[in-house]
């Protein structure tokens, strides 16, 4: 049995509801109508959708043909590195005793925006020429573990200032751009910051997992996290109703502050209750656009029952949810994986195209009225993303259409980002772009390989590397 931990305000009908969501006995999706809402999750959803897990991701080389030689041949390790599960396990074994310079130059360019601000800046400018018209920034020191007594002042105000010194100017002359063309307007996707809940309080794993405790030293711990993230969301929040008043044509938010999902403990313990908090003080139901969204991990076996749980708060309290949906980064480091995570890839892509499609659908049909606010459908998986597409091109447009981003991770499925682009008309397309000092990328980086490793995909080993030769040699 899993444990959710209860919670109180939750009433009777939610929980009935959200039962409906999961069978406990078969682990899938069988039956929902969320409150207030005329979407619904069924087995149907999937089975019309199915089809879609079954693309052919886009080639490669049309993406690599639109890149420099250095960063074709950057890519071409990347593909080499992930030839196979042995050399990539090696790979990911040395990968910490790699000197900072050669990582520079070969890896953090293809993963990583820069390490200040001006750079990052120049990267945004560079991601708009590919069509990409915003990212979701992360300022990336991670202490997930506590162990690097990191100061915590410094991040907040170095990302407060990264939303004023990057991501402002990256949307206002974008908005400039537009000479009040509406549709232009509304084509724009939001500039993001992403806040890792671990990265901003002190013994963060403690802090979390005690999130909920009435000792004084832990409420004084948790009102510092929340407090941080007040703050940040707090800067998003002034500049939406600053640019709402000269673009009121806008009807998606301009900023958004991103709750970034961590491992299963933390998750259950203190970030849902986290970004609930933040919900309630950010995205009042009367509130023309959201500021905050939170992460909902699809490969947890639970997680569409917490998604039921939170749809009925915030339809009961009277506040939007905002979400980004991901299948979940932790796989190979969750200790309860067997017990939490869907025991085959499968399922993990049922439970996310089902959820996907249904807020999707809900945001179209309840347009400012969805409890759900804002979507970003955070994959690299190309069937997810032409699923999402489709519903999104097929639907006329409305204030909803806006409010749904399509987003990946910089350097991861670059292929898929440009085939969205060029042969599918997205817009509302953005990429997760970490920066800062190189030294503290490497964890994130190290992820990133282990990631790659998931499954050897199209755009990775030896398809990677072929791509990277066919490239080359149509250029001499
Ligand atoms: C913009 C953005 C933000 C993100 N933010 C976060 C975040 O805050 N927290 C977080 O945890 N993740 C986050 N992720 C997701 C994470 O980093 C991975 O990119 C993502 O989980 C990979 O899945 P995919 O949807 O790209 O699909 P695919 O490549 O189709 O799927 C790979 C994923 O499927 C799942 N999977 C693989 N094998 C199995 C199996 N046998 N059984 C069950 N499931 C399996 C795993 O989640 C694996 O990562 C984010 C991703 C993006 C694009």
């Amino acid at each position: 049995m899993l444990r959710v931990r209860p919670i109180s305000s939750i009433n009777r009908a939610a929980i009935i509801t959200s039962r409906r969501f999961v069978s406990g006995t078969q682990q899938r999706l069988v039956s929902v109508t969320p409150q207030t809402s005329n979407a619904a999750i069924t087995l149907d959803n999937y089975e019309n959708n199915k089809h879609h897990q079954e693309l052919t991701p886009p080639s490669t080389v049309s993406y690599l043909k639109t890149l420099s030689k250095p960063e074709i041949l950057s890519l071409g390790m990347i593909g080499m590195a992930t030839l196979n599960k042995p050399i990539l396990n090696m790979v990911i074994k040395l990968f910490p005793y790699v000197p900072m310079p050669l990582i520079k130059v070969f890896i953090s360019k293809l993963y990583c925006g820069g390490d200040n601000f001006a750079q990052v800046k120049q990267f945004g400018e560079k991601l708009q020429k590919r069509g990409i018209s915003n990212m979701m920034l992360s300022l990336t020191i991670e202490d997930s573990e506590g162990t690097k007594n990191i100061d915590i002042d410094y991040i907040v105000g170095e990302t407060v200032k990264s939303v004023h010194e990057i991501l402002k100017p990256n949307m206002v002359s974008q908005l400039e751009r537009c000479h009040g063309d509406a549709t232009k307007i509304n084509e724009i996707a939001p500039g993001y910051i992403a806040l890792k809940p671990s990265a901003l309080v002190a013994n963060p794993h403690e802090v979390l997992m005690n999130f909920n405790s009435t000792d004084p030293y832990w409420v004084e711990q948790r009102n510092k996290l929340v407090d941080n993230c007040s703050r940040i969301a707090q800067n998003v929040y002034d500049l939406n109703q600053q640019l709402l008043k000269k673009y009121p044509q806008r009807t998606a938010p301009f900023f958004v502050t991103t709750i970034d999902a961590e491992k299963y403990d933390l998750q259950i313990n203190g970030v849902y209750d986290l970004q609930r908090i933040l919900f309630k003080k950010f995205n009042k139901m009367e509130s023309p656009m959201i500021s905050v969204i939170g992460t909902w991990q699809l490969y947890l076996v639970d997680s569409a029952k917490h998604l039921a749980m939170d749809y009925a708060l915030a339809a009961k309290e009277g506040y939007k949810l905002g979400l980004k949906l991901v299948r979940g980064a932790y796989i190979h480091s969750e200790a309860k994986r067997d017990s939490i995570i869907y025991k085959t890839k499968e399922g993990s892509d049922e439970n996310y195209d089902n959820v996907m499609s249904t807020v999707i659908n809900d945001l179209m049909q309840n347009r400012s009225n969805s409890y759900y606010g804002h979507l970003v459908v955070a994959s690299h998986n190309y069937g997810s993303q032409m699923l999402a597409t489709e519903l999104l091109n097929n639907a006329p447009y409305s204030p909803g259409k806006a409010n749904v981003v399509l987003g990946q991770l910089l350097g991861m499925s670059d292929n898929v980002t440009h085939d969205l682009i060029t042969n599918h008309g997205a817009k509302n397309i953005i990429k997760y772009v970490p920066w800062g000092p190189p030294v503290e990328t490497k964890d994130y980086l190290l992820r990133r390989l282990q990631e790659n490793g998931d499954a050897v995909k199209s755009d990775n080993g030896w398809p990677l590397v072929k791509a990277v030769f066919k490239t080359l040699f149509s250029r001499a």
